[in-house]
């Protein structure tokens, strides 16, 4: 029954490309231990922000791939880049026997302009079904709390139907502390008509200030009761981690018993908080 429920599930693992030798030995590492525990459906490896990592990301994919034999999912953003500069990169990709990408608009990196063919997401999603065929299988991110530069938050689902129907086979979500956002929008998914698995992304919590700085960038709400408990830790990061796993655990749980696909871990390139979670989890 366990292994049942495990079955039904994706599980899936984000790491972003190193910038250094000693970084690529430890995502190595890391890529091997949590093949080990997890067993995941693919690893994925983000792509820096207007391109600005299109080699490492390349290697990072690659090098994973070599060393676990596992699925590994490159994203790729459009914004910054040419059509036919993309194309050059999942022509690689095809190559390289990649077969999943995680297909983004991105954001350009502040104050820099730059050249796109492309300027949101759905672009690059038809793109891709159009020059590919069924060669990769599609993923998008979708938002419960409402992308932050959106007009409102029915615009948004809008866009978001429009992003899907250009071809995408299913999304991966911004992480999310309250499970109500996301069961709404999986709600408001199925009242649009669209039928696919969306995966809740999943932040493990180990220091409070990194986390509420790249949350009020992202648009991630930390709920005040949530930030009032990690803010009374103050330096103690032993107790942030403790309390931030059986947190996230609880969460993890629920999200599964409710009838979330599977679950996305956005790993930051390190095991053990990733790994207290899944084994809190008991799969
Ligand atoms: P889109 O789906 O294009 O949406 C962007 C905004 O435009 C939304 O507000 C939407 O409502 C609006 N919009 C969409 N279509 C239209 C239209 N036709 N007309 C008007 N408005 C429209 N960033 C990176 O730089 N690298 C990564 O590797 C990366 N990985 C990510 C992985 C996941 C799972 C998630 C959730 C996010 C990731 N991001 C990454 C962040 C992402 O690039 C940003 O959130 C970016 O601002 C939006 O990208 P998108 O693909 O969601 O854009």
């Amino acid at each position: 029954m366990e292994t049942q429920k495990k079955l039904d599930k994706n599980f899936s693992c984000e790491f972003f490309p190193p910038k250094t030798d000693k970084g690529m030995e430890n995502l190595l590492s890391t890529a091997e231990t949590l093949k080990n525990e997890i067993n995941p459906e693919f690893f994925s490896v983000t792509f820096g922000a207007g391109g600005s990592t299109r080699e490492t990301t390349f290697n990072a994919v690659t090098k994973i791939q070599q060393s676990t034999g596992c699925d590994v999912a490159p994203h790729l953003s459009c914004i910054g880049s040419s059509k036919q500069q993309l194309k050059d990169i999942l022509d690689d990709y095809k190559n390289q026997g990649i077969k999943r990408i995680v297909t983004l608009r991105g954001d350009m990196p502040s104050g820099t302009v730059s050249q796109s063919d492309f300027n949101y997401a759905n672009e690059l999603v038809g793109f891709i079904r159009d020059n590919y065929n069924d060669q990769f299988h599609i993923e998008v991110a979708a938002y419960p709390e409402t992308h932050p530069q959106a007009e409102n938050a029915n615009q948004d689902m809008l866009n978001f139907k429009n992003k899907v129907l250009s071809g995408a086979d299913s999304a991966i979500t911004q992480y999310f502390y309250n499970i109500d956002s996301y069961f709404y929008f999986i709600d408001n998914c199925e009242k649009a008509g669209l039928d696919l698995p969306i995966v809740p992304g999943i932040m493990p919590i180990t220091n409070y200030s990194n986390l509420a700085r790249f949350s009020d960038m992202c648009g991630a709400e930390i709920p005040r009761w949530l930030r009032r408990k990690l803010e009374s830790y103050a330096d103690d990061t032993d107790s942030i981690k403790e309390f931030g796993a059986d947190f996230v655990s609880s969460m993890c749980q629920k999200l599964l018993e409710m009838g979330a696909p599977g679950l996305h871990f956005y790993s930051m390139n390190q095991s053990e908080a990733t790994l207290k979670i899944w084994n809190n989890l008991k799969l």
